[in-house]
């Protein structure tokens, strides 16, 4: 069974197809710009050259189009029919209260997703859309929506409620939801395979460190507690996003600098975390360069990332009454093998001993523990579109 995994944003669709037989991505790319002059797709067949297709894209129905012309093709293709694609499985950012799991799209899941969109004004309308478009190019092939929120719909109350007023709760839904959820179910599963323990035995802090990052805590399986909140803004310093700050500091640089919600908005996503405080980059690469050339601001970034992190970890480690293993993953955590011991620097106390030789190792799952380290530490390679392919088979056997 070959399933279309999509992830669609407001000017961009990423796709894999995946055959669940051998679980492996037969095909994978990118349409870029869509709307936007200058739209292109980039497509590469599994063991071949990525070919590049500029191409006119004005909206996702055509980007759709495109994506399974490219699959289709003699050349660079996988598939010679769109029917050899069983069903298609949509990441959806923000599911609220409604999904605790992944659903088969219908009117009234697509209606939920609507009203999130308030939650997620940048994301849901985008991929409400590309739901749309495949429903429009594919027929009667069955469309699953996948959410980032339904793996943390397991917390408990006292730790996604706000200490605001309670009314706020019960008339907008302001709480914590949590985001990366696919990614921090996928690691927590491989961790167990790792540590060879059924799940159920195991306290887990899962770190996703990319250019948004957050850390869960996992608790026999289940999402306990996590960083990223109402929004993917809370929680830790990011690429370009504040995370954690005092909430009076938004009304006083507001006032102070004369800026609009959406303003102040942007502020906080766009121009504040590693870039922010760098003034450089929100790529942790150029961070690194900065640091070794001798620039000290770059030096105070790391260090507030790193801190910032570890800071989460001790805490999720008193949520849970212990931790087993901590694990790394995404672009900074499974790539940044300086990032990682000097996060584990800080958690001796807790039982983490980082071993520097097998430490040494990128993109690859690894325990880099030293022999008989209490809390093993872990580096593992996250696969958001698995754990998506995984589920839509799972809905649509
Ligand atoms: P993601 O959002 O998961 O794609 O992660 C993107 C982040 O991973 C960027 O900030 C990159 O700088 C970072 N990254 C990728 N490769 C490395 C590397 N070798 N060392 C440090 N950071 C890396």
């Amino acid at each position: 069974m070959k399933i279309l995994v999509l992830n669609c944003g407001s000017s961009s669709l990423k796709y894999q197809l995946i055959d669940m037989t051998t679980e492996a991505a037969l095909a994978k790319g990118l349409v870029e710009r869509i709307g936007i002059a200058g739209s292109r797709l980039v497509h590469q067949k599994e063991g071949m050259d990525k070919v590049t297709i500029e191409s006119d894209i004005p909206n996702h129905d055509v980007a759709v189009k495109l994506v399974i012309e490219a699959l289709m093709d003699a050349g660079h293709g996988v598939i010679s029919d769109v029917s050899e694609i069983k069903a298609a499985g949509h990441r959806v950012v923000h599911g609220g209260e409604f999904f605790t799991k992944s659903a088969i799209v219908t009117d009234e899941v697509k209606k939920a997703i609507s009203e999130c969109v308030a939650l997620a004004p940048l994301h849901n309308p985008a991929n409400l859309t590309g739901i749309e478009a495949c429903e429009k190019l594919m027929g009667d092939t069955p469309q699953v929506a996948v959410f980032d929120t339904a793996f943390h719909q397991t917390m408990p109350e006292k730790a996604f409620l706000y200490p605001i007023p309670y009314g706020l709760y019960e008339k907008y839904k302001i709480r914590k939801y949590g985001f990366h959820g696919t990614s921090h179910n996928y690691v927590t599963a491989r961790a167990a395979a790792m540590l060879g323990k059924p799940i159920e035995q195991l306290k887990l802090i899962s770190c996703h460190l990319g250019n948004g990052a957050s850390v869960c805590a996992v608790d026999g399986g289940k999402s306990v507690d996590t960083s990223m909140g109402l929004t993917p803004l809370e929680g830790l310093m990011m690429g370009t996003r504040s995370g954690d700050m005092d909430p009076a500091a938004v009304a006083f640089i507001m006032d102070k600098e004369g800026l609009t919600t959406k303003q102040m908005e942007n502020l906080l996503n766009k121009e504040s975390g590693v870039l922010g405080i760098s003034g450089i980059s929100s790529d942790f690469r150029d961070i690194e360069d900065a640091v070794a050339k001798g620039n000290e601001r770059a030096k105070t970034t790391l260090d507030m990332f790193h801190y910032r992190v570890a800071k989460y970890i001790g805490s999720y480690a008193a949520a849970m009454n212990g931790v087993d293993a901590v694990i790394f993953t995404a672009g900074v955590g499974e790539n940044g093998t300086d990032t990682r011991l000097a996060i584990c620097e800080y958690l001796g106390y807790l039982g983490v001993n980082a071993d520097e030789a097998k430490n040494n190792v990128r993109g690859k799952e690894v325990d880099f523990s030293v022999d008989g380290a209490k809390v093993r530490a872990l580096a593992i390679p996250t696969n958001e579109e698995l754990v998506i392919a995984r589920d839509t088979h799972g809905l649509c056997k």
